[in-house]
Order: structure tokens, then sequence, then C-alpha cells
């Protein structure tokens, strides 16, 4: 009997989305063109185990402020990847369940199984409090299984896995055993640019904020990149600037290691500031821009 479905990470934004995926897939993502049949969604990483494929597909995460196409075309495609997915694993942190985690927990389908995956236990001082604070996430909803976990050191990540596995539907394998994701390169370098982006701005990101991959060159063992972020107002360029430029040389050095990793080449990237009016103004506009 052979296993095949796909599974969709969701949760709040940090909570080691990313992390837990790349542990999921391992460290080196190569890029096939090919795309599954059975989803609307993009496969990011797939999982080759003799009993099963677990095809993983790509969230945005949820974005918690209210207000805007932005957080309205990144919430509904969230929720989109969650019920498409025939498995769904929330993402928390297992240090403390919030009231954000609650809602998506209960927005989640229910007609498709839904785990929890506690995830940062290593940050965990007292093991002893884990248990009140899935008892508060069980209150949220009934979740078919929940697995505490370390995405950093990989402790229980194969726990998740086989939670997972046992509940894809039978079917054969989709893609060959050296299949790992069907990203193109140049899209995984735009959504990893946006990560960091996300991350060094936090709640001062300019929501019409997005990346544009202005020229990809591939060259033998190097990838050179330039890049731009594209905002709405001029008044926002020295906020992704920062003082003396750091935030931006923070979001292109993190990014790039990041891709170094991913696409298993050494990565130049050049990064810089766009200002492009009133394009975050229709969702047609961020349709364009890959949040579909
Ligand atoms: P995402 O926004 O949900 O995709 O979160 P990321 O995967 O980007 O992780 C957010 C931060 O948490 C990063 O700094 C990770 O290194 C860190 N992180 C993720 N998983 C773990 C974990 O299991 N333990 C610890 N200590 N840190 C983690
Ligand atoms: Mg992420």
């Amino acid at each position: 009997m052979f296993r095949c479905g796909t599974v969709a990470l969701v949760g709040r934004p940090n909570v080691g989305k990313s992390t837990l995926l790349n542990r999921l897939v391992g460290q080196k993502l190569s890029i096939t063109s090919d795309r599954a049949q059975t989803t609307r969604h993009r496969i990011v990483g797939i999982v080759h185990r003799p009993d099963a494929q677990l095809l993983f597909l790509d969230s945005p995460g949820y974005q918690t402020r209210v207000g805007g196409p932005m957080n309205r075309v990144l919430n509904r495609t969230a929720m989109q990847v969650a019920s498409d997915a025939d498995v769904v694993v929330l993402v928390c942190d297992a240090r403390n369940w919030t009231a954000t985690d609650a809602r998506i927990a209960q927005a989640l389908p229910v007609d498709r199984p839904v785990l929890l995956a506690m995830n940062k236990v290593d940050l965990l001082k007292d093991k002893e409090r884990l248990l009140p604070t899935i008892d508060r996430a069980r209150q949220a909803r009934a979740f078919d299984e929940i697995v505490p976990l370390s995405a950093r050191s990989g402790r229980q990540v194969d726990v998740l896995l086989d939670a997972c596995a046992k509940r894809l539907p039978e079917a054969p394998p989709l893609y060959d055993a050296d299949a790992l994701t069907d990203r193109s390169e140049r899209f995984l370098a735009a959504e990893t640019i946006r990560e960091k982006l996300f991350r060094q701005l936090g709640d001062e990101l300019p929501y019409e904020s997005t990346v544009e991959i202005e020229r990809f060159e591939e060259l033998p063992d190097l990838r050179r990149i330039h890049a731009a972020i594209v905002v709405d107002r001029a008044a926002q360029r020295p906020i992704v600037i920062g003082a003396r430029g750091e935030r931006i040389k923070r979001i292109a050095t993190d990014a790039r290691l990041d891709l170094e990793r991913l696409l298993g080449t050494k990565v130049f990237l050049e990064l810089f500031v766009k200002v492009k009016s009133g394009w975050a103004g229709s969702e047609q506009s961020l349709r364009s821009y890959g949040y579909e």
C-alpha cells in the first residue's frame, strides 16, 4: 500500500514553518519544472519514503493585521492552501499559544486531518509548561494529533512526518525520486527576499511592498541576482533601507545565505528599493506579483 498526497504547513509568521519545511525536505532544494496536476498550488518540497510520498504546498503564512488588499489576499491564499491539502499542519510556538493561533485553528477546514506541530521545544526551559499549552490549544480545536518538536534540532520531526504520511490518501507516487520541488529558482529567490523583508521590518513593513527579480543570471556554480523591493511611496524607502543602509544590507545577507543553501551554489545578490506608486491598490496587480 502506497500513500501520496499534499500537506500544507500554516501558522503565524516566525513560528518556524520554513525551518520545519527545510528540515522535513532536507538541506538542498533542487528544482524541477513539472507541476502536480492535483493542486492549484505550488509544491515546495517533496519527501520520498518507501511507503509514502509527501508533497508540501507553499503557503504565504497568515498575516495578523487587518485591512488592505495585501492582507486579504495573503489570508485567502493561506486558507486556500489549507483547503486544497490532504493534511494540514498548524505550526505554533511551543512556548506560547496565542489568540491568533486559536483564530487560525478555528478557521482551518473541518473535513480533513489537522495536526498541531508545537515547534521550538528546544527553547522551553521547563518541559512541564507544555501541558497547559497543549490544553489551551485543544480548547481551540480537536487536533488529530499534537506533536511537540524542534525544527532546529530535528527532534521529533520524524514523528510529525509519520503522522502526516499515515493520513494521506492511497495513491501511487506523483514524482520521481529525484524531484524535490517544482519552484523555479527565480521564484524561490523572490520568496526568500520577501521573507527576509517581512522578518526585518515586522510591524513597520508597508503592506504595499513586494519583491521583483529584475535580473537572474545562471552561471556555473553562481547565481547573479538583481532584485528590487518595490514600495508604494517614497516615504517608505528609508524604512526599508534603514539607518546607514543597515536594514537592506541585513535583508540581502540573510536572503543570500538562505539562497546559497537552497540552491547549492554561490549567490551574488544586489538589492535595491524602487518606488512604484499605487500598485498595491488592486488585487489584480497583487496577482501579477504572484499573490494569487
Ligand atoms: P516562519 O516565518 O514560520 O517560516 O519561520 P522561520 O522558519 O523563518 O523561523 C523563524 C525563526 O525561528 C528563525 O530565526 C528560525 O531560526 C527560528 N526557529 C525555527 N524553528 C526553530 C526551533 O525549532 N528552535 C529554535 N530555537 N528556533 C527555531
Ligand atoms: Mg517562512
